[in-house]
């Protein structure tokens, strides 16, 4: 396929530009070249460099004469190709000078047309298979090229890494990933126009890296790239060149910061994704690390990397052998004197045949990763859902119970349908089964969240944000998204009440949810005296170690039994 056929112009006439003085050579050409192609004439070198300024999107090729008034054809021909702009333009040479075709080869041109020139068949064919071939070139570059920063994308770099280790077995080559700390955040703050600037300049300082030293260098997704090269000792100086030019002014008054992982001397025999895996997980631990932002891969990531290996192979196992253990912890509504249990979340924990009960801290953000989640989280619905109705049931306890809904599953188009089957099998209505979406998924794709989680609300589902106030929030979001509660995140709650003590902003927000009309859950509340706070701000629900852990449902049922009786005496 050519890059016309690409773009789908393949009938449009290709230009070329005939630069070229003699008045006879010119009208030979355009007699020759005229009924197949477009012709610009270009008498000077100046004349020449300014047509392919102001054309170079439409040109295909140049004819290039070497003996021009002014500037010489050579010294037009070592500007084109000294131009990144401009360097893929291809150019024949065409000149009596047999001499000079060595020169101009190796300044770049393509071809060389001796002169006088030889019959317009020739001519012609040879301008076609030279354009074919620039075409195609460009096309590759097109496939192979992140449009943004013009580096390779992923799984082109991939499959120059295969060559790059087939050619140079035996030299030790590290994989480097790095990233801007907080890219979002900049983002959201200086806007996407100048993202896209600070991502250009580290592709360049990158591209120059690896211009100088050898190695190829992608952008992968996002603010993150990867960079392979022969091995080096100096981190510190590669993420000093990689960062050059970032503090600029005119970019942002606020300093970017890259970070970076490493996996030195990569094990060759090790999967090519898998080595740029661990210099990612090499990377995510030199997050915030301020000093020294860079990570090496090490020892006990290794031992990370076997631990999640062992619970990705055994998850469908686990599944089926249910393995995957859903506990309870109770919500209590604090708006009256005496708090009352009004619901509970679902929290699951992995039962590992060898490696005892695991928390859902370890493998949830894995899942999350490999997409496993979708699949967890549809069997603790189906769990809960089952639980609920079981309660309902056996002890004539209606009670609702929030389950997480991870990220992922928003996008999926079933995820309504899913739902409701699963309340409807349970003989439960969906204000039974309160969902909890984490913040973090409301800031991608918004519209898309925002449609999902209305459509939910559509069908009755109760929606509490989860984890408000964790680093990615967006009051707006809160005009936006029509959700039904906001749950304060555990991190928040516990910053307010650390040893110097402010819960200015914890009274702000929970006023400012309440202007909204949307009722606040606390999450992890330990004392007596953070109760009472919340309380005194007006927070409606408290979830935490103050009134209970998570729990089996055995113990659960029993603390449901027992605060219901209390309740049923209290009144
Ligand atoms: P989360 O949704 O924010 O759940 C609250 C976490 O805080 C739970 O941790 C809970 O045990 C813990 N917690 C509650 N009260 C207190 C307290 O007073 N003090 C302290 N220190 N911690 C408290 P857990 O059970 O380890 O779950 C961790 C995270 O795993 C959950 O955070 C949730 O994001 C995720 N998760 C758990 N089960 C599921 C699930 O079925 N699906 C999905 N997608 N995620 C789940
Ligand atoms: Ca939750
Ligand atoms: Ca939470």
């Amino acid at each position: 396929m050519t890059a016309n056929n690409f773009f789908s112009i393949s009938e449009e006439r290709r230009r070329i530009l005939l630069v070229e003085d003699d008045y006879v050579n010119q009208e030979t050409l355009k007699a020759s070249l005229g009924d197949i192609y477009d012709i610009v004439v270009a008498e000077t070198g100046e004349e020449a460099l300014e047509i392919i300024r102001a054309q170079y999107e439409t040109l295909s090729i140049v004819l290039l004469d070497l003996n021009l008034p002014g500037i010489s054809g050579i010294d037009v021909l070592s500007r084109i190709k000294g131009d990144p702009g401009y360097s893929r333009l291809p150019v024949i040479v065409m000149t009596a000078d047999n001499e000079a075709e060595v020169e101009c080869l190796t300044l770049g041109a393509i071809d060389f047309i001796p002169k006088p020139y030889p019959a317009s068949k020739v001519i012609l064919a040879r301008i076609l298979r030279i354009i074919e071939l620039s075409e195609d070139r460009e096309t590759l570059r097109l496939t192979e090229r992140d449009q943004l920063t013009g580096l390779y994308n992923k799984e082109f770099f991939y499959r120059y890494v295969a060559q790059l280790d087939l050619y140079h077995k035996d030299t030790p080559a590290d994989a480097i990933v790095f990233d801007v700390n907080h890219f979002h955040t900049y983002n959201d703050r200086y806007g996407k126009t100048r993202g896209d600037e600070i991502l250009k300049r580290i592709a360049n300082n990158a591209t120059s890296y690896v211009n100088e030293a050898g190695g190829i260098v992608c952008r992968s997704v996002a603010d993150t790239f990867m960079l392979y090269c022969k091995h080096i000792d100096n981190y510190e100086a590669l993420l000093a060149r990689l960062s050059a030019c970032l503090d600029d002014d005119s970019i942002s008054e606020n300093r970017v910061r890259l970070r970076m992982g490493v996996y030195v001397n990569a094990d060759k025999n090790v999967d090519i994704e898998r080595r740029f895996d661990r210099a990612k997980m090499a990377a995510d631990t030199a997050r915030d690390h301020l000093t020294a932002p860079i990570g090496l891969f090490n020892h006990s990531m290794r031992e990370t990397e076997i631990l999640e290996e062992q619970l990705i192979d055994g998850f469908h196992a686990a599944l089926r052998e249910k393995q995957f253990v859903v506990y309870y912890q109770p919500k209590f509504d604090i708006e009256q004197d005496v708090p009352v249990l009004s619901s509970a979340e679902a929290l699951v924990r992995w039962k590992h045949p060898t490696l005892g009960l695991v928390s859902p801290g370890v493998f949830i953000p894995l899942f999350e990763k490999n997409g496993l989640i979708q699949e967890l989280d549809q069997y603790v619905w189906s769990q809960t859902a089952s639980k609920i109705r079981d309660w309902k049931e056996r002890l004539n306890i209606s009670l609702p119970v929030s389950v997480n809904v991870s990220r992922i599953n928003l996008y999926d188009p079933e995820l309504t349908d899913k739902l409701l089957n699963i309340t409807k099998t349970n003989g439960l209505n969906a204000k039974n089964l309160l969902l909890e979406i984490t913040e973090s998924a409301y800031t991608e794709k918004t519209d898309q969240i925002i449609t999902t989680v209305k459509n939910l609300r559509k069908h009755g589902f109760f929606i509490e944000m989860d984890d408000f106030g964790c680093g990615y929030s967006s009051l707006s979001m809160l005009i936006d998204m029509p959700i039904d509660a906001l749950k304060l995140d555990i991190q928040f709650i516990r910053s307010a009440f650390k040893e110097q003590k402010d819960t200015r902003l914890l009274e702000a927000m929970i006023g400012l949810a309440k202007s909204f009309e949307v009722p606040t859950i606390a999450e992890g509340v330990e004392t007596a005296e953070q109760y009472a706070e919340l309380k005194a701000m007006g927070c409606n629900t408290i979830q935490g170690y103050y009134f209970s852990r998570p729990l089996p449902e055995d113990d659960f049922e029993k603390l449901i039994v027992k605060a219901l009786k209390k309740e049923e005496n209290e009144c």
